[in-house]
């Protein structure tokens, strides 16, 4: 019985972290720089590689409500 608890234990920690991970999953990064209309799933995109501000990391939704398009340089 022991085992059967600390099985339904480690699904639980895994159902929760797949959730956990599907909210990251919806957030995208954006400059703060003067004239920065843009948003980006990667840290490392060649749009960000210019920005003069810190890179801000804001859900996708928000973003969006911001006016924010995506990126040129994304797939
Ligand atoms: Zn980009």
């Amino acid at each position: 019985m022991k085992i059967t608890r600390l099985f339904l234990t480690i699904v639980l920690f895994v159902v929760l972290s797949g959730f956990g991970n599907t909210v990251d999953a919806d957030d995208v990064y954006i400059c703060k720089g003067k004239g920065s209309k843009r948003y980006h799933y990667k840290k490392d995109c060649r749009g960000l590689s210019r920005c003069s501000t810190k890179i801000y990391e804001v859900s996708l939704s928000k973003a969006k409500e911001m006016g924010r398009t995506l990126c040129g340089w994304e797939d």
